[in-house]
């Protein structure tokens, strides 16, 4: 019995899917970026007066950890993911200290979002 050799390494295979996996990040961030640079005047969603500046892209719900090993598509979509400022990323939306939830579910984060406070329970902001 004979094996044949495979025609790319586990090594080849692993780049492959890496580059597939940022051309889809690429892809669907300038997406996310352009639809929220549109919803709100700076393109951070976080309903809040004043932002750092820098945005960047944040993963919702489905987070990076629990995809882990899922096909780029599923992983990085318009609706589970949104810019925020670093502020709102970390110290708000990661610390679990505000859900967000969609208004419309079906659309995720290409609906309009509410913000609300954990803790509190109170409504901080719909964009
Ligand atoms: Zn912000």
């Amino acid at each position: 019995m004979t094996f044949p050799k495979p025609s790319r390494t586990r090594k080849q295979e692993r780049a492959i899917a890496r580059r597939r996996e940022a051309e889809v990040k690429t892809t669907v961030r300038a997406q996310v970026s352009q639809r929220d640079a549109a919803r709100t005047l700076s393109g951070c969603r976080y309903p809040h007066a004043t932002c750092d500046g820098g945005l960047e892209w944040a993963h919702v719900w489905d987070t990076r950890a629990r995809t882990r090993n899922q096909p780029p598509g599923v992983r990085h979509r318009t609706d589970n993911t949104l810019m925020l400022c670093r502020v709102a990323h970390h110290a708000f939306v990661d610390a679990n200290l505000v859900d967000i939830v969609a208004v419309d579910p079906a659309l995720g984060t290409d609906s309009a979002l509410l913000f609300v406070d954990r803790v509190g329970g109170y409504v901080i902001g719909l964009t």
